[in-house]
């Protein structure tokens, strides 16, 4: 690291991002204030929320909206994709968390065919519950769970995963739906036979919340907002400079650069010709029309930004 620490000093990285003119007025679309009305009512139901997020961006995004329904009954904090985030940090994460009134927290991989932290979900929202007073239906002993969060953290991932997990067969058993009611809203899977335990099949979709232009570029990096709302050239841009700010070089070698780079045009020639994604395109000169080579940015932008969802550019922690 010696090196890098080399490049820092002399002044070779950006010290801060500079996101130009743009505002973040359009990056989430507006139609989402149905679906919270709907979700507000259907929380009343519920026993314990699980509040989902993506754990390289703890702090990036969550929506507070939630936060007087949520102050009144349990509510865990899941951080998935665990496996694609730098953990060195977490007890800085915890510590922060608590701060802000978040005591509950579970760190988890819903991909993995059998996590240790997802078998503790259970067990852990069973004492949240236990150790409060009923919110509703006090003679009642069938608790009812729901995952709610921003787009693609992992929501259907962690159902699917508890479900894996908490039944027998690997398959869920099905609560039909009540008649007069939406059956997909109502559809439950039994996550614990003692107590009863329902965890609700439709998690609830929460629009991030963008508060400057960096959360909505780190929600963007881990994509919870669509790429081309935000565009994915300054995506590119914005994931080369968390890289070299975070040391993270591994990029260097994948797209045989000589050594890391600020520069975006540089680094997406790099991985355009690695990657073969090169286009020919016509070109007018004085001496008439010739077609020439150019490296397809716009392809080579995208394979970098996919390298990092898959987590094959390392582990990051974006907060
Ligand atoms: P939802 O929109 O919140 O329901 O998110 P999904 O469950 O559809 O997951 C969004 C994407 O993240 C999918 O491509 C999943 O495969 C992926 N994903 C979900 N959980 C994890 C995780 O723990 N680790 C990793 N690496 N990927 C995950």
């Amino acid at each position: 690291m010696k090196l890098t620490r080399m490049l820092h000093s002399a002044g070779r990285f950006r010290p801060v991002f500079d996101f130009g003119e743009r505002e973040v007025a359009h990056w989430f679309p507006g139609h989402m204030a149905k679906g919270l009305k709907q979700m507000r009512a259907s929380v009343r139901k519920v026993d314990c929320i699980l509040e989902i997020h993506d754990a390289r961006i703890p702090f990036s995004g969550r929506n507070p909206q939630f936060q007087e329904t949520l102050d009144v009954r349990p509510h865990l904090l899941i951080l998935n994709k665990m496996d694609l985030a730098d953990m060195s940090g977490k007890q800085r994460i915890l510590k922060q968390l608590e701060k802000d009134g978040v005591r509950n927290v579970l760190f988890t991989d819903s991909l993995r065919q059998s996590d240790d932290n997802i078998k503790k979900l259970v067990p852990m929202v069973t004492e949240l519950i236990e150790s409060r007073p009923r919110f509703n239906r006090d003679e009642n002993t069938n608790y009812c769970l729901m995952v709610i969060g921003v787009p693609n953290v992992g929501k259907s991932s962690l159902i699917n995963s508890l479900r894996r997990t908490n039944l027998k067969k690997g398959r869920a058993s099905r609560v039909g739906g009540e008649p007069g009611i939406t059956r997909a809203v109502l559809t439950k899977i039994q996550v614990c036979e003692r107590p009863i335990m329902h965890l609700l099949d439709t998690p609830g979709v929460l629009p991030p919340k963008i508060e400057s232009v960096e959360t909505g570029m780190k929600l963007a990096l881990c994509g919870t907002i669509l790429d081309h709302l935000v565009g994915e050239d300054i995506i590119a841009d914005y994931l080369l400079y968390s890289l070299n700010r975070l040391e993270k070089f591994s990029y260097v070698e994948r797209y045989n650069l000589e050594e890391p780079s600020d520069d975006i045009q540089h680094v997406l020639k790099r991985i355009a010709v690695k990657l073969g994604k090169t286009q020919r395109v016509k070109a007018i000169t004085g001496v008439g029309n010739i077609t020439i080579t150019v490296p397809n940015y716009t392809a080579a932008a995208y394979d970098f930004i996919r390298a990092f969802r898959k987590g094959e550019l390392g582990r990051v922690m974006l907060d």
